[in-house]
């Protein structure tokens, strides 16, 4: 495809929706025009992936680049409640495709993937913020650059991948608010100081507080004896907690004694950060001439570490479709495209609903489901969410994890025939 001033594509934000997005058209030979608001690499949250991200790092040529990266091997999830312990090996699963992935410090990470969609072809521009756009075809984007200049571009499809920025979805009047109550995360790296073998840093240890169930830890090991480690509760509950950051952030964590004598001679590297009311969404995913992928569109909660692997997946999903497109074809973005990112999308909704409900929580820690239904689980908690042949996926999977639940809570779940789930 011949470069032109006007690119095939404009992508607004190069985290990992965007430079999946760009790596992928580029590669395809379409030009691509990243504009980036920050310099990378830059801190940014969500560092636990699943292996579905892994399996489409790979299909997407950009494994190797991640691979060198050097960052922690993951193979999977823990959970701890009390003196429950559930461990999921994500190799368990159902569905094919890689069974392991990577806890990534996301400023060299994103970085890597953005590099990435550079080498294949696409123009990445740092430090351009997009402050308008006007849907048609072609639609009409406007940035401003550090220096302060406007610029102005009609390219043929803009890609919103900008995250938290919300761009389109602010511009557009597109905002609709989540389903889901509001929550708050208190988070930091630390010197883990955890004695070497006490502790798998292959998984992510998601801890359960005591007190109250819905109150939850993340501890994500990297490889050089530092963890991320957060704390999320409703936004009420983070009120609780008063002093300085970091006396707010250790009392949190000490609510839950075993995270806090895992971490008993452990210190914050980073300042403490804090991220009030995350759950977000809109009224549709695509209009004339343009689509919202990743964050940019709807963001649920983080305890599945979905976050990344739906940025990917819609990334993949709108990058085949404008490649149909810029082929003449004229594909359906809803059905072929909000619709079926939806489907995985419902999968974690359900996940997230069951796990603030408890009822999820019940599934996870009862001790003798049956060895298909762990597999099925862990598949989802792997983010193999688009499988339609996983019958806890889709639309389905609400009435199916209530009625495993169920059966869990008076003891029968072991005696579910998988054959039989309706
Ligand atoms: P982003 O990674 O946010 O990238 C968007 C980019 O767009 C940014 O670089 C931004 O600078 C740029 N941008 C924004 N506005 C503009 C503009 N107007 N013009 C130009 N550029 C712009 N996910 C996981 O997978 N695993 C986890 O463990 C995990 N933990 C999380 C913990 C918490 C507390 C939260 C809140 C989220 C977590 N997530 C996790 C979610 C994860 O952070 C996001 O889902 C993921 O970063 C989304 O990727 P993205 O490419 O859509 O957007």
């Amino acid at each position: 495809m011949a470069q032109t001033s006007e690119p095939d594509v404009l992508v607004i934000g190069a985290g990992p929706a965007g430079a999946m997005a760009a790596a992928l058209l580029a590669q395809k030979g379409y030009s691509v025009l990243v504009m980036e608001k920050q310099h990378f690499p830059r801190f940014s949250i969500g560092e636990s992936l699943l292996a579905y991200a892994a399996q489409m790092l790979l299909d997407a040529n950009m494994f190797d680049a991640v691979l060198s990266g050097g960052f922690q091997y993951k193979n999977g999830a823990v959970f701890d409640w009390e003196d429950k312990h559930e461990e999921f090996n994500f190799a368990d699963k159902v569905t094919p495709g890689l069974g392991f992935t990577f806890q990534v410090q996301r400023g060299k990470f994103d970085h890597i993937l953005a590099k990435e969609a550079e080498r294949f072809g696409a123009t990445v521009r740092y430090g351009v913020t997009i402050t308008g756009m006007t849907p048609g075809a072609p639609p009409k984007v406007t940035c401003k650059t550090e220096a302060g200049d406007t610029e102005t571009y009609s390219p043929k499809f803009v890609l919103d991948a900008s995250g938290f920025g919300r761009t389109l979805a602010r511009m557009l009047d597109l905002e609709k608010p989540s389903a889901f109550s509001p929550r708050a995360a208190r988070f930091a790296w630390v010197k883990d100081a955890i004695p070497a073998g006490t502790f798998d840093r292959q998984k992510i240890r998601v801890g359960i507080s005591p007190k109250d169930r819905d109150i939850w830890s993340w501890l994500i090991p990297f490889p050089d004896g530092h963890s991320s480690l957060g704390m999320v509760a409703s936004t009420e509950q983070f009120q609780r907690y008063k002093g300085t950051d970091e006396e707010k952030y250790w009392g949190m964590i000490s609510d839950e004694p075993a995270l806090r004598s895992l971490l008993k001679d452990a210190h914050t590297v980073r300042p403490v950060g804090e991220i009030i009311g995350f759950a977000a969404n809109v009224k549709t995913l695509h209009g004339p001439g343009y689509a919202l992928l990743g964050n940019a569109a709807e963001f649920l909660d983080p305890v599945f570490s979905s976050g990344v692997t739906i940025a990917l997946h819609s990334a993949t999903l709108a990058a085949g479709l404008l490649d149909r497109t810029f082929k003449g074809g004229t594909p359906n973005w809803q059905t072929e495209f909000q619709e079926p990112l939806m489907f995985g999308v419902e999968t974690f909704r359900t996940f997230v609903t069951g796990w603030y409900d408890l009822s999820l929580q019940d599934v996870i820690f009862y001790p003798e489901k049956s060895w298909q239904i762990h597999k099925m689980i862990c598949s989802v908690l792997a983010g193999y969410v688009w499988d339609p042949k996983n019958p806890y996926n889709g639309p389905q999977s609400g009435r199916r994890l209530r009625a495993l639940a169920a059966m869990c809570k008076d003891g029968t779940a072991h005696k579910i025939e998988v054959g039989n789930l309706s």
